[in-house]
């Protein structure tokens, strides 16, 4: 599909803007040859995939179907294994088998994976002990360890990236395309889990209620092959803008330029900026765009959003995602979904209910409430009931591993659990059991 060829000039038009929360590379030489290599790399994604999930995404806008986004705060180099992305992968498998069954809805399946490396942060540097160093900004930035080598932005890491990436996603396609995402495994993504846990038991019933509607439809004569394998794409947030316009091309069917990094990128709520670079860069791609609004977003800025993003109106083009936090979500998004309903546009609204609700525990460990969790998406779904709009999906932070890093849930994890299983580099993720009750709970809220 597309010519293997420098990136057109048109990629490169966010360089004349100011771009928030780039690394400081000590190497601008090394930054450079990095980026010429990555420039004559295959893409890792094709254009004709990130048409799909535009198409799949208008049909969420339309309220033809739900949005299962999700996946790790920042993924790490060290954990491209397969184990941790099958229980990743496993996890939002069964989260969409939950939602489709017992939310009645098509599930657009989204990973936050094989290119989540990229962390904006609200301090350029950290100081531990009357030590000052840059602050951690992803593995494709710098190292987690708090040591001024790790910490020294290195350009080669961008290279790892797209390796790490690339690695990722081959595993993904492998898992979902060959056999192990057919739904007749549907049981067999719970087993290692079923016993010990409450949400893996109501999984399991689940489970035998669609085998059993398998099994119907097979003695009826009929096998669909949609069954046998997932539709499923990757996204991250599109943070560091020379690689994503490294990996920018041109598909030779259509002449558009297309970020093949991932299928859907998204802007985040501190890169936003009406005329920043990151918004130049994502009006020049085709891909499917998402943007992050904070509880600060007015109206006037979405709207502009709309304008620059999506000139032609196009369902499925425009993800807002909004993170407004369980307290403001029902004062903050009434207007917004308002404003931008009278306006024309059809964009696809979901909820990110993770990034307004985080807190200090006095453990000193960032963490989430599950119940705060829960009451955003609560509030989410109130306010596109009575505009009469589509709840179209959540975004969430989750892992497929037994961590303690958000309070709550089935499982009771504590405050003063925290620190057993603590793993995250970046926010708390809601574990296996955490996220598989989130899927249910959401399930019945959608079918309300
Ligand atoms: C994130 O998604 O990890 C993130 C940093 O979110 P936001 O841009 O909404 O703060
Ligand atoms: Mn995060």
């Amino acid at each position: 599909m597309s010519a293997n060829v420098n990136p057109d000039a048109g990629a490169r038009t966010w360089r004349d803007l100011p771009a928030a929360q780039q690394p400081e590379w000590p190497d601008r030489e090394a930054l450079h040859e990095t980026v010429a290599e990555l420039e004559s790399y295959p893409p890792l994604v094709f254009a004709g995939e990130c048409d799909q999930l535009r198409a799949r995404l208008g049909a969420v806008a339309k309220g033809e179907a739900f949005l299962l986004q999700g996946g790790d705060c920042a993924e790490a180099f060290d954990q491209v294994s397969a184990e941790h992305i099958r229980n990743k992968l496993k996890t939002l498998l069964q989260m969409g088998a939950v939602l489709t069954y017992a939310g009645s809805v098509p599930v657009v399946k989204v990973g936050r994976i094989a290119g989540q490396y990229s962390k904006p942060r609200s301090k350029p540097t950290e100081t531990r002990d009357g030590v000052t160093l840059p602050s951690y900004r992803g593995d494709s930035v710098n190292g987690f360890e708090f040591t001024p080598e790790a910490r020294t932005p290195d350009p080669g890491r961008l290279k790892r990236m797209y390796h790490a990436s690339a690695s990722t996603l081959n595993l993904v396609r492998a898992f979902t395309t060959g056999g192990y995402a057919d739904l007749r495994q549907v049981h067999a993504w719970n087993q290692d889990f079923v016993k010990r846990s409450p949400s893996g038991q109501r999984y399991e019933a689940l489970a035998r209620e669609i085998d059993q509607a398998l099994k119907f439809m097979h003695a009826c004569g009929t096998d669909p092959e949609e069954l046998k394998t997932v539709e499923f794409f990757s996204s991250h947030e599109a943070l560091l803008l020379d690689y994503e316009s490294a990996m920018t091309r041109t598909d030779s069917r259509s002449g558009k330029l297309y970020d093949v990094s991932g299928h859907m990128v998204w802007i985040g709520e501190r890169t936003r900026q009406l005329d920043g670079a990151h918004i130049e860069f994502a009006s020049q791609v085709r891909n499917p765009i998402g943007v992050k609004l904070g509880p600060g977003t007015t109206p006037e800025e979405a709207l502009t959003l709309i304008d620059k993003l999506d000139p032609d109106r196009e369902p499925g083009r425009l993800t807002f995602i909004t993170r407004m936090g369980a307290g403001t979500v029902r004062d903050r998004l009434p207007t917004l979904v308002e404003k931008v309903s009278a306006s024309g546009a059809q964009v696809v609204w979901v909820c990110d209910p993770m990034h307004g609700n985080t807190f200090e525990a006095a453990s000193g460990h960032k963490t989430r409430r599950f119940d705060d969790v829960l009451d955003e998406v609560k509030g989410f779904f109130e306010v596109h009931k009575s505009a009469g709009t589509h709840p179209g999906g959540i975004h969430v932070e989750l892992t497929g591993d037994d961590v303690t890093e958000c309070v709550g849930g089935g499982d009771e994890i504590f405050v003063g659990d925290l620190h057993q299983r603590y793993e995250t580099a970046c926010d708390p993720r809601l574990n296996r059991s955490q996220s598989l009750d989130l899927a249910f709970l959401v399930a019945e809220m959608y079918r309300d």
